[in-house]
């Protein structure tokens, strides 16, 4: 039998505003938030988290996420267009 099937996972648009993992930069970085118990209802309260409840799936590390746009500051694009911040998509006259 081969009914495997996982729910499909939203892809994530690669974003300047984007919470990306400050390790790898991935925008699948997850953390723990406030639900309704009873509805799933989100009640949000993301802004004081400790780095702890913070995950990476790819590093598979609790670390705090940092801005796309900080990320790539740091680190400089990956590919072009950027899949962490988005930059380089379409002509831009960005040259050296
Ligand atoms: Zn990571
Ligand atoms: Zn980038």
């Amino acid at each position: 039998m081969s009914t495997n099937e996982e729910p499909t996972v939203p892809i994530i648009t690669p974003n300047p505003e984007n919470l990306v993992c400050a390790r790898c930069g991935s925008a699948q970085v997850e953390c723990l938030d406030w639900v309704r118990v009873n509805d799933d209802y989100f009640i949000g309260g993301s802004e004081s988290i400790p780095a702890d409840d913070y995950w990476c799936p790819t590093c598979e590390i609790h670390e705090e996420p940092i801005q796309a746009r900080e990320y790539c500051e740091t680190k400089g694009h990956t590919e072009n267009p950027c899949t962490v911040c988005g930059a380089g998509n379409g002509p831009t006259g960005d040259g050296p």
